[in-house]
Order: structure tokens, then sequence, then C-alpha cells
């Protein structure tokens, strides 16, 4: 068996000696002569591991419950700091003394703490205590004693250990606390017996070697005596692997890809960049080294939340973790410092400014820094998406600390910006661990926003119970959106900086509890957030650029099971994100300018989604096709013959000079009297209103696949549209081209004589939505369809809102039939519409003091549309 010693109490002439085995479990060392005190324990040392053969001792003497006799012993190499092991197999009672011995504690009236027989005797003599007060030296007694103050005059412990007594123990410093020899007054005041509990050292972390050793003693050298040959001993790895500190401290069965490696990088003191996707479990690879570093490991990151949500999860795995931040009162700040200063803390989590500070930097000097990580390195890089200049001071950090290794992780890293990285920490090569980037279980989708509201609608419509994150770009949009989903009786929380941080906590939670499923966000949105089983992202506008959109889509599917990543595209969008670009810092615009142009080229491109997407991380994919995107599933015979719609746009780009927009060019073929048009005389062009065939928004779908299948380019800047070579080719009648079909609602219309009017934009329809308007207008009833679709009552009725606001026709009888309200309220209701306008429900609701329900809603004021339609 193998022991690990972690007590050595003075007490006569000889020693107790405590450890702690392999498997966890406390013990006492008492030699083969039975002598519990024998001198000869003195070549035992604090740190030392003993490989020993042993027997458990003839009879139990209470408190010593855990005596072990040891026949055969052989010392193996010490650990200089088993404060991590302790805190692993014998996590300590943080708090106050009433929590020792598993709250068996009692005190005499003096304060001196005791455990009684009569309450129960606790399975182990010895226990780890950190105190949530310093411990002061009391010298009013001819003992050594500690004293912990309470407001009833104390509580004190006697002092045994074999460390020279120090005037105050700070607060949170790793105490060794022990049960001595039963008592019991001879007065027969107390009938049971007693034990008190005495201090039997503490854990420091020494400044340097020289006290480190004063500390420790001297350590002898290895004994011979009684060793057993060496080869029969199996390596000394049981306490201290990786795996192992996995599976005790972790609690997880096997690394993951990547893990191992670059923990053994780590420990092996070699520079490491890690990078690997968001929720991959980079975090681990450096707190699993820190547990086996002897001094401290410092972790710099930007995002405050995170750091507290990481400080929280390895404090809740006993692992002594600390932040430092902006956020810290006074107090919380001074406290902690204390702690990193006594040697109790492993991890330092602080936030780039707060390191730099000099007070800081001085405080670190005096600990040994065994490890530097560097989180969200491609901060460092003005490459990267994120820049922040403070970054770039960690260099002179680490030529500071020159002994610690440096980590760095990224989870979104283009090869330039990993270029960067590694160049300006001046790391190898050979040392970077790149994770795979794909993530199988998403089905990537992007399609043009020709409606926001009804794709959303839609798109929702088919994911009734399923969690899901909706990312708009700014607050506005977000409160827009959010209202726009409720007042249709979609359940939806915003989440933006706008809000005030206990809303966006409890918006969190309740997403995060299931009690709503939807959330409208900012990218705010998603820092830490850790729910495994979010089903699909929509953007519902365009992302900054690709390391945003996959940091974002990252947060679905973490389950593993099929998650739906579906990016609303618009080119409104891209003058958006070029306009905020032109309004921000001149030296960034190129590089957010590429990204941007990078983002465009990928929506827009025909290709597989994921082999651009692992492309730009500077990933290979295996396949020609993922089957798990849009462009991968088109069949070849969806396709339609778009070429003549292709000709008029292209010759109408000629004719207007390739100086225009896409806007522009639809308003040319649609004949608009747009003063624009009219001013540029380009209703006087060949390609004038020769478009009405097609709405649009359906123009809007059209020119996207005309750039996506490279018959157009669009300048990023101006955002005008010019022919490429295969786009000449088209309009020379040299090549067709194919496409997804457009909603062929319009043909429909001008089959049944029904045109429509210019000014009026038609909108394209879900087939669903044009499904039920259809079967409703033939004569089904909504029940019918309720059943059909398996959807309730309101949702029919939002399907039929859609469609007859699209301009289609509805029975308006029918529809009045379907309403449960009396007449003259119906006419309440349409009078309400007809004053307050029809496009938002929650205002009429108001107006009609909450009294009538939504989904009679829905259906009044589809009947108000289908009177205003046959109106006009
Ligand atoms: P990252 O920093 O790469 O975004 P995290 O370090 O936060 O990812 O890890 C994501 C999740 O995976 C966490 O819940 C973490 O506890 C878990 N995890 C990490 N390593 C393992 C492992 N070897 N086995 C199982 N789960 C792991
Ligand atoms: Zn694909």
């Amino acid at each position: 068996m193998r022991v690990l010693i972690v007590a050595k109490t003075r007490m006569g002439s000889g020693a107790c000696i405590g450890g702690i085995t392999q498997n966890g479990e406390s013990i006492r060392l008492i030699s083969a002569d039975m002598d519990a005190h024998d001198g000869a324990g003195l070549e035992y040392e604090i740190g030392d591991v003993w490989e020993i053969e042993t027997t458990s001792a003839p009879y139990i003497t209470p408190p010593h419950v855990e005596d072990i006799i040891v026949h055969r012993k052989r010392r193996l190499p010490s650990f200089r700091n088993p404060i991590a092991i302790i805190e692993r197999f014998m996590p300590p009672v943080v708090g106050s003394p009433v929590e020792l011995f598993e709250g068996l504690t009692q005190s005499t009236a003096k304060g001196s703490l005791y455990v009684a027989e009569s309450g129960g005797i606790p399975p182990y003599s010895t226990t780890f205590w950190r105190a949530d007060q310093p411990l002061v030296l009391d010298t009013t007694s001819k003992r050594i004693r500690y004293r912990y103050s309470t407001e009833d005059g104390g509580r004190t412990l006697t002092y045994v250990g074999f460390q020279e007594p120090i005037q105050t123990i700070p607060a949170g410093t790793l105490l060794r606390v022990s049960l001595a020899h039963r008592w019991r007054p001879d007065d027969g005041s107390v009938t049971e017996y007693r034990c008190y509990a005495q201090l039997s050292g503490w854990f420091l972390e020494a400044d340097d070697d020289r006290e480190l050793e004063q500390f420790m003693g001297h350590a002898s050298p290895p004994s011979e005596l009684d060793a057993p040959p060496q080869d029969d001993l199996p390596p000394l790895d049981d306490f201290a692997t990786p795996l192992h500190l996995l599976q005790t401290v972790f609690g997880y069965d096997e690394f993951r890809p990547l893990q191992e490696e670059s923990i053994n990088n780590i420990l092996e003191r070699r520079n490491t960049l890690i990078v690997m996707p968001t929720g991959s479990g980079k975090s681990l690879c450096y707190q699993l080294p820190a547990l086996l570093f002897d001094g401290l490991t410092v972790v710099v990151s930007p995002l405050i939340s995170l750091m507290q949500d990481q400080v929280m999860q390895l404090q809740q795995l006993s692992v002594s973790a600390v932040s430092l931040n902006s956020t810290l009162t006074h107090e919380e700040y001074v406290s902690i410092i204390h702690r990193i200063s006594s040697g109790a803390v492993k991890l330092l989590y602080i936030a780039p400014e707060t390191l730099l500070r000099p007070e800081t930097l001085l405080m670190l000097g005096r600990r040994q820094m065994d490890c530097l990580v560097i989180d969200e390195a491609h901060c460092i890089s003005e490459w990267g998406h994120d820049f922040r200049p403070e970054y770039h001071q960690l260099v002179q950090v680490r030529e500071r600390f020159p002994d610690a290794v440096c980590v760095a992780l990224t989870a979104t890293a283009t090869p330039r910006v990993r270029t960067d990285i590694r160049q300006i920490l001046g790391f190898r090569n050979e040392n970077e661990f790149i994770g795979s980037f794909d993530r199988p279980n998403l089905f990537i989708a992007v399609k043009p926003k020709v409606d926001i509201h009804q794709q959303i609608f839609d798109f929702l419509a088919t994911r009734c119970n399923q969690s899901g994150i909706i990312y708009c770009a700014t607050r506005r949009q977000v409160d827009d959106l959010q209202e726009i989903l409720v007042t249709n009786d979609i359940p939806a929380l915003p989440y933006h900086a706008g809000l005030d941080s206990e809303v966006r906590q409890q918006n969190q939670t309740a997403f995060s509890r299931d009690d709503v499923r939807i959330m409208v966000a900012t990218i705010a949105f998603g820092m830490g957030i850790d729910k495994p089983d979010v089903r699909f992202v929509v953007h519902a506008y365009l992302p900054k650029n690709i390391e945003c959109y996959y940091q974002e889509i990252g947060r679905a599917g973490r389950d593993g099971f099929r998650a739906d990543c579906l990016l609303l595209f618009s080119y409104g969008d891209v003058d958006t994100i070029q306009h905020f670009i032109q309004q921000g810092a001149v030296s960034e615009q190129a590089g957010r300018r590429e990204r941007l142009t990078t983002l465009v080229d990928w929506a827009t491109a025909a290709d597989c989604r994921r082999i651009g997407l692992l492309g730009y991380f500077g990933e290979e994919y295996g396949a020609d096709n993922c089957q798990m995107c849009d462009n991968c599933l088109i069949e070849a015979d969806e396709l339609v013959d778009l070429t003549v719609p292709a000709q008029q746009f292209l010759s109408c780009v000629f004719r207007t000079g390739q100086r225009f927009g896409v806007n522009h060019i639809i308003q040319v073929l649609r004949g608009s009297r747009a003063r624009r048009v009219l001013a540029l005389q380009h209703n006087e062009l060949s390609t004038y209103d020769i478009g009405r065939e097609y709405s649009t928004e359906q123009w809007r779908s059209l020119a996207h696949q005309f750039i996506q299948q490279h018959l157009l380019t669009r300048d990023i800047e101006h955002g005008s549209v010019q022919l490429t070579q295969n786009g000449w080719a088209v309009l020379r009648g040299e090549q067709q081209v194919w496409g997804n079909p457009v909603n062929t609602q319009v043909h429909r219309q001008i089959d049944t004589g029904e045109t429509t009017e210019s000014d009026r934009p038609t909108t394209v329809l879900s087939p669903r939505t044009q499904e039920i308007g259809e079967r409703f207008q033939s004569g089904e009833s909504v029940a019918e369809l309720m059943q059909d679709y398996d959807v309730n009552r309101e949702t029919i009725m939002r399907y039929l809102g859609r469609y007859v606001q699209a301009g289609n026709p509805l029975p308006v009888e029918q529809l009045h039939d379907e309403s449960t309200l009396s007449p003259e309220n119906r006419e309440r209701v349409l009078e309400i519409f007809d004053e307050l306008g029809p496009d938002r429900l929650r205002p009429i609701f108001e107006a009609l003091n909450e009294e009538i329900c939504y989904e009679e809603l829905h259906l009044i004021r589809a009947i108000y549309w289908s009177i205003r339609n046959s109106d006009s």
C-alpha cells in the first residue's frame, strides 16, 4: 500500500504519524512494536510517499480508529507540496470550528474543542480545515494554543505540530486537525469519554526553497533498510497521473481528443497553443496540470462572468481557485490576496488589466508561478475578430516570469491568427494542438431573408417544444422581434446588454431551466451558457464574421443530437455592417471588411457549408458532401431552369452601367416609378418593366442565387453588382442557369386572372401557409385543419392570417362562422383594427381591455384583411 504522509505531531519523545492512502483512506502509522509515538517515526516527513506492508492494529483505541501497523516500508519520491492531494482525498472543512469532524465538535466552558464519545466517534481522527477567520497564537497558558475568535470568547486548539508557531495563521490556510487521546475528568463531572481536537500543523506554500525546507524539515536520504527489491514496486503513478486526477478530481472517465496530449506537453513545460472549438474541453487542459504543479497557475481571461463560472466549478470540485477582477470589493480583494500569498491557491483567474497592475505583479513575484495561461488568446492578434491592446502587454508578463510555462487557448483562430499568436508569444509550431472544428450534428442552412417574421414563424412552427436561440444584431431588433413572437403567442424572452443584469440573469435562468424555450438575443447572450439541448440557433440578422457565427451556432446541440442552424441572409444587413465598419477605427477597417467579405462569400456560396466553414479554420473536411447542410441536400432534379430571369437580370445590370445594387435593378425590372429610377432615366431602358412576373422578394431570392452561382459579383463597399465571365456567358446564351424554384404564387395569380399590384409587395408564403389557406378556401373547417396538422386553433388562425395578408382570397362568411364572438363584438373589434392598424395585435388587445383572446384577434384580423383585399 502506498501512503502519503500528511501529519506528524509532537508528542512526548516521539511523533504521531498520519497519512492518506492512495485509496483515499486516512490512516495512522504505528510501528511494529505497537508504539504509536515511537521516536523512530521521525524519519517520516510531510509530503513523503512510502510504500508499506501493513496489518490492522489488533485492537482499536478510540479515537484512533484508523491505526495501521507497519511491518516493512520503503521511501518513494516525495511531493514537495501535497496540498492538491489532500484537497482531493480529504477535502477540508471550510468555515467555523463547529463543522469539524462532521459537526461533532463541542467546546468546554473555556472554549477548548472536543469530541465526546456519547455523540458518536467520527470514522477518522484526522481532518483538514480551512478556517474562515485567522487563528491567533494564544500564549495565556503554558501549552501553545491557537484561538479562533467568537462572540462568546473564542475556541481554542492546542498546537502539537512540528512547525515553529507563528503569530497568526491566515484565514483560508489548509490546517490539519486531529483528535488527541481519550480523556475523562477524574472528578466525575462528566461521564463520557472525550477527545480534544488539536491543531497538528498547517500547509503553507513556502516562498522559496529554503523556507520550504525549513517547513518540511530536512529530507533524509532514502532508507535502504527494509527495502524490498526495486523492481517489485509499481511505478509511483497512482496518486497523481493526469488520468487519475481526471477521474478522481474531475469525475470523467476518459480524456477527450487532444486533452491528454496537450496536458502532457504542458507538464513537460513546453509552451503550448491549444485551438479547440467551444465546448470541447479546453479548460481542463490547464486546470489539470495546475493541480500537479507546485506553484500557482495564473489564468488570464477577459470575461469576468466566465471567470466566475470556472472558479465556482473548480471550488465545487474542491480545487482552490480564486479570481481577481474589477468587480471585487476592497475587502474581498484583500482577502483573496491573503489566500494567494498564503499559498492556499492553485489557480488564479485574473483580468488582463488587473494582472498588469504593478501591485499584482509584485504580489505574484513573491509566489512561485508555474504556469501562465492566456485564455481567448486570439485577442492578442490584430487579425483576430476581438483584438484587445492590453493583451499585447502579456508579452512583458511572460518575460517577468520566465520559469512559468505558457499556455494559450482559443476557440476561434484562423491559420493567420494562429501564426500571429505563436509569433507574438514566441511559441514553436510543434507545440500546437488543433482540435477538429467539425460539429457533425449541426445542420447548417442559409436562406435569403425575404420576410423575416414569416420565415421565423414557419421555422418555429415545426419546433414547438424545442429550445433555441434567435440572434439579432441590435438591442432594438431583439426587443421588436421578441415582442412580435409574444404577440403571436410564441413565448420568448429577450437578452441584451441594455437590460439590467438582474433581468438578464432571470431570463438566462428561465431559459436554462426550460421555463421558456426561446431566447431572442444579441451576441451578449451565450458566453458561459452550458445548456446541452439547444436545438436550434437562428440568425435573424447577419453576424459580423465567421468567427462570431461559428461561436454562436456552437451553442446548439452540445448534447450531440441534431440541431438546426438557420441564417437569414440579406444584402441589406451586409450594408449595415459595412456602414458600421466605415464608422469605426480606420486601422481596423481593412481587417473587418475582409472578414465580412469572407462571410458573405460563404453565405452566398453553393458549395457545402461545412467544407467552407472548416476551411476557414484551416481544416480540411474529409468528404465532398456532408449531408448536413442545405447545399448538400439539394437534389439535382429539384432544380429548375432560371436562364430567362437570369438573362433579364444580367442584362439590366449591364444596361444600368454595373454601378447599382440589387434593389435598384429590381426596381427597374419591375417598372417602378421611384424618383431615382426616373431621374436616372432608367425607365427608358429596354429592360425597364420586363420583370413583373416576379415579386420584389422573388427577385431578391433570384439575385441571391445568381451571386451564389458567380454570375455576378457584389462590391462589398458600395453594394453594386457586376457581371462575371460566367454572367457574360449566360447573357450571350452560351450557358444555362439552373437553380432553386422561387415560390410560384404569383404565377398562379396570373393564371386565375388576378395581378398583383406593383405597389403592394407580395409575400412569398411557406408551402404550409399556402396549403392551409387553400384547404380552408376549398371548404375545410379549422377543426379539420387543426387535426391534420396537429396544431392548436390559434396556429391555424395565424396561418390563415398570413395567407390573406399576402393578398389571397378567403371566404369571409366562413371566417365569421368560425368566430365565437357575437356579431356586435366582431364589429367592435373590426373598428379597432381600422383605427389602430392591423400590424400588431398587442395594442388591439389592450384597447379591448384584454377581454378578447389572441386566438380570436387573429381570426378577426384575417377577416379584416379579407375585406380589405376585396375592397382594393
Ligand atoms: P471550452 O473551454 O473548450 O469551451 P470547457 O472547458 O468549458 O470547454 O468544457 C466544456 C464541457 O465539457 C464542460 O462541461 C467540461 O466539464 C466538459 N469536459 C471537459 N473535459 C471532459 C472530459 N474529458 N470528459 C467529459 N466531459 C468533459
Ligand atoms: Zn454540406
